[in-house]
């Protein structure tokens, strides 16, 4: 993990967010958010180093590892992977935000052990925009319906959506995955105003496109640090 190499291409990320940005025509914040799992703490430290403020982790074990390793309040930890229930009390106290909140029953978990700890529950509720089958999240027809229980159980605070782009090379299909989850957060956010305006969408291959669709939060990995082994 050389800082350097990780810094240089920590501003090129940025550069090219920033370019998207204008090229829509946007005003609004993107956060960088860098997927580390899978590399070590150093990787955490090497983005700290170059002024990013937000790391992400697809896994609870992992998570726990590199906070014990870096600390708690070194980052913004964010969980961005699918959560099982029973492990809910272990993640709540570690992140600062997840990006997978799939299923109500998770929800009620996260919720319970929010009151439970004093501390609140940050999420950002997951769609399915694409339909695709092997995806989680919520499907777009129960979303709202979903968002409004979600936000009404104690604790929670729901600060938006997250989606994953549909497996393709075709750019048309990933944008307009996209755009349906932005429209999908302003006809929700019309219903219920208490929810966020936080948009998670976009990876390393696609990171520009969420952009120009309105993301607020782009998770990339292997634009940072190679691809994974
Ligand atoms: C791994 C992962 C990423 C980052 O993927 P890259 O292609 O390496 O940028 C983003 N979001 C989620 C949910 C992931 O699991």
């Amino acid at each position: 993990m050389d800082p350097a190499s990780v810094a240089a291409r920590v501003a090129e990320v940025r550069e090219r967010v920033e370019r998207a940005r204008e090229r829509a025509g946007r005003s609004g914040e993107v956060t960088l958010v860098a997927v580390t799992k899978t590399h070590p703490a150093d990787a955490v430290r090497a983005v700290l180093a170059a002024g990013v403020a937000h790391v992400g982790e697809n896994r609870v074990q992992e998570l726990e590892e590199k906070v014990g390793e870096v600390g708690r309040d070194a980052v913004g930890w964010h969980l961005i992977g699918h959560l099982q229930r029973n492990k809910a009390g272990k993640a709540l106290p570690l992140f600062d935000l997840i990006h997978s909140l799939d299923s109500l029953r998770l929800a009620q978990a996260l919720s319970a052990e929010a009151v439970k700890r004093g501390i609140p529950a940050r999420a950002l509720v997951q769609v399915n925009a694409s339909g695709e089958e092997s995806k989680g999240g919520f499907e777009p027809a129960e979303l709202v319906d979903a968002l409004g229980k979600i936000a009404e159980l104690p604790g929670m605070r729901v600060e938006g959506l997250m989606t994953m782009a549909p497996f393709t090379d075709d750019q048309s299909v990933i944008r307009a995955a996209f755009r349906r989850t932005r429209e999908l957060l302003d006809d929700a956010a019309r219903q219920l105003p208490g929810i966020g305006r936080q948009l998670s969408m976009g990876m390393s291959n696609d990171f520009e496109i969420a952009v120009e669709e309105g993301s607020t939060l782009v998770r990339v990995g292997s634009v940072l640090f190679g691809e994974r082994g």
